[in-house]
């Protein structure tokens, strides 16, 4: 049996985890590590040193190593080693060969499959790269995870709970990515990220670096290159040591005199304050992106090596006024996601079917008519840049011009006005009856996975025409023997005939509702309520549990006031009191209000 792997492919350390004996276990390497450097380095003889050695090679042999190259992934920068060019992948290869064979050392069995991690903002082409990585270090990447829904499944993992709501802070070596995540009814489905990509725990090096050269009065100018990284390894050290004690020691010999410094993590707060001032921006980002408050965080998510530092820790803290952080290996998390992940592939029984989503990271949509330049179509957009996938969405077109003998769907993928600036994807061609503008409707819908794979369905309810087109990601190749399996997951996607019942009672229900109460207030709600579970029935399938779960608690608390309300107003009658319970109504109602505001806002601010 071959095995599937979960792998942390980080900028500055991989790691990789394989679910095993119920839980996810990360995988040491030869040096009985788990973290491996992202680094890699050729040799004179064209050995390729990958790893904990590759990094000493940094200072030694700087033309020949390379490190920190994901954030080129996808890019066509190159990297010359020792003579030869080398692409992102390429090096990342590299590594993720090099964590797959001390995966198959440590496990006895061949590893054939990985789920990969990458950031939530890393583009299709920097998703496909990475794939492409894995393929040439033997490895089938039939899954790309993002890092914070890694973090979240890790998390989620260990505690076990339903629902809850992730600030995920992942301050890695160079990158600092913050991203609120929501889990429900086991979806894993990333609200907002945000964050600051040339920010990470080596700027607190190169602070400590430059504060050891100025109070030692050291001449930066006259050091070699080997001093400046003994400095600048030795400031790491410090900052690692500060981690376990409240002071430490920064010693180096620079030309020949031994140069020695106290520092506390007080010196560092102060050193280093325009790096935390910077930290906290990404945070109020993502929360108002969101539309979610401090408190209403379930958990704050600790992730990347740089959360270790324990003024980080405290700093985050006090922007949020908690306490209560997941502080718990913060540079494995990613990892151990990554693992459950692989679990779920290997369908292990004890993890359950956790349904991630992804964001797309581009819009699709179709071309219009532009009736001021009719050489020029308008780009229509169904599914907008940054949607939770997977998504499925209907849009109505209808035909531009009068007598108009066919309609072409053509199918786009960018965010420029002009359809023809877009990349296009497809066409859909079907014969129409000469009608008048206007009179021929044409329905078009788009389903989007998590694997790159989009079907468009368009519908002509005149002609009872109806055509499916499905467009996987054609760099990928994929074979059609996975395009049926992917067509069958989307079914999944779809509306489940089974909720179709408890939908119609949701329905009933509210219109009841309505007919029972007289409160203007109330109805107005149960209206606007009605409305919008009706738009995502037709519109929007794959929220629609969420959404019918909080409508139904909803109408159950509409439903609990009538009733509390209906039995006293029959008791008070007698003693003439109802005034005040039309207050109280009043204001329970508002609160109540109050309350489903927010949730509202977060609602509109996923239709918008
Ligand atoms: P990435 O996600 O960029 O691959 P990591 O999550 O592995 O990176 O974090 C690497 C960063 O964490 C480095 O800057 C490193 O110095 C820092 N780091 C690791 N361990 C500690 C520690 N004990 N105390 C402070 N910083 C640490
Ligand atoms: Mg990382």
């Amino acid at each position: 049996m071959s095995r599937i792997i979960g792998i942390d492919l980080g900028t500055t350390n991989s790691l990789a985890a394989v679910w095993q004996d119920g839980g996810s276990r990360l995988i040491p390497n030869a040096f009985g590590e788990y973290l491996t450097p992202s680094v890699v380095s050729i040799g004179e003889d064209g050995t390729v040193y990958v790893g904990k050695t590759a990094k000493e090679r940094l200072a030694s042999h700087p033309d020949a190593t390379a490190g920190a190259f994901k954030r080129f992934m996808g890019t066509s920068r190159k990297y010359m080693l020792a003579g030869k060019s080398y692409s992102p992948e390429e090096l990342s290869a590299f590594v993720l060969k090099k964590l797959r064979e001390d995966a198959e050392r440590y496990l006895g069995e061949p590893v054939e499959e990985a789920v990969i991690s990458v950031p939530a903002y890393f583009n299709d082409m920097a998703r496909n790269a990475t794939k492409r990585a894995g393929i040439i270090a033997g490895l089938r990447v039939e899954r790309i995870i993002n890092e914070p829904s890694a973090a979240a499944l890790a998390c989620q993992n260990r505690n076990e709970e339903e629902d809850a709501v992730l600030l995920v802070f992942d301050f890695g070596g160079g990158t600092l990515d913050v991203s609120l995540v929501e889990c429900f009814d086991n979806v894993i489905e990333i609200q907002a990220v945000s964050g600051d990509n040339q920010l990470g725990g080596q700027d607190f090096d190169e602070m400590i670096e430059k504060h050891f050269i100025r109070s030692m009065e050291i001449s930066a100018e006259g050091l070699s290159p080997e001093t400046k990284a003994i400095i600048r390894k030795s400031a790491e050290k410090c900052k690692k040591d500060l981690t376990r004690e409240k002071t430490a020691e920064m010693v180096v010999n620079c030309k020949d005199i031994q140069k020695k410094m106290e520092i506390s993590r007080k010196d560092v707060v102060n050193i280093c304050a325009p790096l935390f001032e910077r930290m906290g921006k990404p945070i109020s980002r993502v929360l108002m992106d969101a539309g979610v408050s401090a408190d209403q965080i379930s958990h704050i998510v600790l992730v990347g090596g740089s959360c270790k530092m324990p003024v980080v820790r405290q700093y985050i803290g006090h922007l949020l006024g908690r306490n209560d952080m997941e502080t718990l290996e913060p540079d494995h998390m990613i990892a151990l996601g990554c693992g459950v992940c692989a679990g779920i592939k290997e369908r292990d029984e004890e993890v359950k079917d956790m349904l991630l989503t992804d964001i797309c990271p581009f819009s699709l949509g179709v071309d219009i008519m532009n009736i001021q330049n009719p050489a020029k179509p308008f780009m229509s957009f169904i599914i907008e840049r940054n949607t939770a996938l997977p998504v499925s969405r209907e849009s109505m077109y209808a035909n531009a011009l009068d007598n108009q003998p066919e309609v072409r769907v053509r199918i786009y993928q960018g965010e420029a006005m002009y359809a023809e600036d877009n990349m296009r994807l497809g066409e859909l061609v079907f014969k129409i009856p000469r009608m008048p503008k206007g009179k021929v409707q044409c329905f078009v819908r788009f389903t989007y996975d998590i694997n790159g794979v989009l079907e468009v369905e368009v519908r002509i309810p005149v002609t009872g025409e109806q055509k499916r087109l499905v467009i996987v990601n054609k760099e990928l190749g994929m074979s059609e023997e996975e395009v049926a399996k992917k067509l069958k997951e989307f079914e999944k996607i779809k509306v489940n005939p089974a909720d179709e019942e408890e939908n119609r009672y949701i329905l009933e229900w509210g219109q009841r509702l309505f007919m029972q109460t007289n409160s203007e207030k109330i109805r107005e709600e149960l209206v606007k309520k009605l409305q919008y579970f009706e738009y995502v029935m037709k519109n929007d399938p794959y929220h629609l549990s969420k959404v019918r779960k909080y409508t139904t608690v909803f109408f159950a608390s509409i439903e609990g006031i009538l009733n509390q309300y209906v039995s006293f107003t029959d008791d008070v009658l007698s003693d003439g009191s109802w005034y005040r319970e039309e207050d109280e109504e009043e204001r329970e109602i508002d609160d109540l209000f109050k309350a489903w505001d927010n949730k509202d806002q977060e609602d509109q601010e996923r239709e918008d």
